[in-house]
């Protein structure tokens, strides 16, 4: 009779299973890791101090943008410092949701898969109507709640008008725009 201790854990050789991937920190508003499905593959943004409220805004259907206290310029990305005045004195404004489309590209594969199950899609960038230098990458969608493909690429105009829409994907609420 073999007398050797039961082994705890299978010998899977060291080239036969691949190394565990890394747990992706996902920030307080990204889905749980470990979450099943597809969507668990979608890059989510890092949620910080710094952005939070934007974030918040969106998950209520608001665009907020951060504004200098000092010069009343609007900025983005957030950031702790005004770009025209230095200032570090900040709050946050929100937006008509009205813009225009400044560029845009067609995503085709190779791309990760979440992204390739959905390709060929439209990203654009869109330039706000309250200062033409806020510009945000998106997706224009057919409508509210549309897919991100479901657009035909060559209908899109650059300069068009745009409005924002909110559309939750992996715990995040992304703005997104269709057609005014
Ligand atoms: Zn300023």
């Amino acid at each position: 009779m073999d007398q050797s201790p039961p082994a705890r854990l299978p010998d899977r050789g060291p080239r036969n299973q691949p190394p565990p991937s890394p747990v992706p920190d996902r920030g307080p508003l990204g889905q749980p890791p470990g979450s099943p499905g597809p969507s668990t593959d979608f890059l989510v943004p890092i949620v910080d101090s710094e952005n939070a409220q934007f974030w918040e805004g969106t998950a209520i259907g608001e665009l907020r943008m951060q504004s200098c206290s000092n010069c009343d310029r609007l900025r983005f990305p957030p950031r702790p410092m005004c770009p025209y005045c230095h200032s570090t004195r900040r709050s946050w404004k929100v937006m008509s949701g009205h813009a225009t489309i400044w560029s845009f590209i067609v995503a085709h594969a190779p791309l990760p898969p979440a992204y390739a199950q959905m390709s060929p899609y439209n990203v654009i960038i869109v330039s706000l109507d309250e200062d033409p230098v806020l510009r945000m990458v998106s997706s224009l969608l057919d409508h509210p709640g549309g897919a991100v493909n479901e657009v035909n690429p060559a209908t899109i105009q650059i300069g068009e008008p745009v409005k924002a829409v909110f559309c939750e994907q992996a715990g995040i609420w992304f703005p997104r725009f269709v057609r005014a």
